[in-house]
């Protein structure tokens, strides 16, 4: 019998916090989150380069059960790359995850499908975990092609992966014109993108369109995350705004309390 998929709810915190307050947010959360919380569901925070040495201490040093990653990789492994981060410098802080391609990067930094295949590559050689986000404009979904569309960011990034690197991936559906808008993609529609995401993962391996972990990403807060988390190939959240009031994050985490509220 295969395992149920853990939910995972990462934050993304763009850039916003500096170090210090970094420092205050995760304590929040971490004291707030009880241990019943953190064995139902992953949490992950995924602060801006400047913080995540201070995270990293906070975190290891009072043991608390929250993973850390960071929101970019360096394709390159190290030399003359004026700002860059490399794989080995985020492994070498503890991050377990890394977002590839998410889409202000795609956006502001003309990250091409080519630059977020090599993303997802370079996280997986020093043994992170790729957050391969996709996700379709407003006119691409206007224009009914947003199935098509997302398929082919999904393929384009894995390439000729093979079945066990393709296993170590989360994705994360986030269309556009949900993220930072407030405007969230109904269950239905989430749902819909992210069942193809697990049916192409599943042509080139079933036990890995299993076992992967898919997330909604695009304006979630705690009044729509329990509708979005009801769908069958759902296994998380990746928030923004939403990430940065502890109140919110914690409530968002807390998914199932609310599911169940609603159900009363
Ligand atoms: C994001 O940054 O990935 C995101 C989904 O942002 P927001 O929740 O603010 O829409």
């Amino acid at each position: 019998m295969t395992e149920p998929r853990r939910p995972l709810m990462a934050g993304n915190w763009k850039m916003n916090v500096n170090h210090f307050e970094a420092i205050a947010l995760v304590q929040k959360l971490a004291f707030a989150l009880s241990d019943k919380d953190l064995e139902a569901v992953d949490v992950l925070v995924l602060p801006p380069f400047t913080d995540l040495r201070s995270v990293q201490t906070l975190i290891d040093g009072d043991r608390y059960r929250i993973a850390y990653g960071a929101q970019d990789i360096s394709v390159h492994e190290s030399g003359a790359y004026t700002g860059e981060i490399s794989g080995s410098m985020l492994a070498k802080l503890g991050c377990s995850y890394v977002l590839a391609g998410h889409s202000e990067r795609r956006e502001h930094h003309a990250e091409v499908d080519e630059i977020v295949a090599a993303k997802v590559r370079s996280a997986q050689r020093h043994s992170m975990i790729p957050i391969l986000c996709v996700g379709e404009r407003l006119e691409i979904r206007r224009e009914a092609r947003h199935v098509e569309y997302v398929l082919g960011q999904v393929e384009a990034a894995l390439g000729d992966l093979s079945t066990e690197a393709l296993s170590a991936i989360v994705f994360a559906y986030e269309p556009v014109w949900a993220i930072g808008t407030g405007e969230v993609a109904t269950p239905e529609d989430a749902q819909e993108v992210c069942g193809a995401i697990r049916g192409l993962v599943s042509q080139r391996s079933e036990s890995a369109g299993e076992s992967v972990r898919i997330l909604y990403g695009g304006s979630v807060k705690m009044s729509s995350v329990a509708g979005i988390m009801a769908q069958p190939d759902i296994d998380g959240c990746l928030v923004g705004g939403a990430s940065l009031d502890p109140d919110e994050f914690i409530g968002i985490v807390r998914y199932r309390l609310l599911a169940q509220a609603d159900q009363v």
